[in-house]
């Protein structure tokens, strides 16, 4: 399903989430975020996220555990939004590709997707690490002690 006019909350999260093949979440608030992959991992959807702020972004994808929220437990009390700090238009095309680029890898199986692991652009300095994942045992929606 492809609605340009609904917004997505934790109330109709998982319908939508359902009926996909795997999501890409480029949302810019973490309690969106938040639905969104507790949606994936109760319906078993890969999820593909990315973020921006200020000259970095990320990109992730995740597909049971480690799950978004592993890495994100809580949203940080420093978390700035893109309306305060601004977006790079040009940050937001690198993520995107990105995001897109490993979607088509989920999909078809091709090369090694970032699944378990967070790859970090530096755009200032026009650099990239990636760092591993690991699961949260205690994490809210995917660990054993939920
Ligand atoms: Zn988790």
């Amino acid at each position: 399903m492809c609605s340009s006019d609904l917004a997505l909350d934790s109330a109709n999260a998982g319908r939508l989430v359902a009926s996909a093949d795997l999501v890409l979440d480029g949302t810019d608030d973490f309690a969106t975020r938040f639905a969104v992959n507790a949606a994936c991992v109760a319906h078993g959807k890969p999820l593909v996220s990315g973020a921006i702020g200020r000259w970095t972004g990320q990109v992730g994808v995740f597909k049971g555990q480690p799950c978004y929220r592993c890495l994100v437990p809580d949203i940080p009390p420093d978390a700035e939004t893109c309306a305060a700090v601004g977006v790079i238009g040009a940050l937001a095309g690198v993520i995107g590709s990105m995001m897109a680029l490993e979607a088509i890898k989920v999909i078809t199986g091709a090369g090694e997707a970032l699944e378990g692991r967070l790859l970090i652009y530096d755009g200032l300095v026009a650099e990239t690490r990636t760092v591993r994942i690991g699961a949260d045992p205690g994490c809210a929606v995917c660990g054993e002690r939920r």
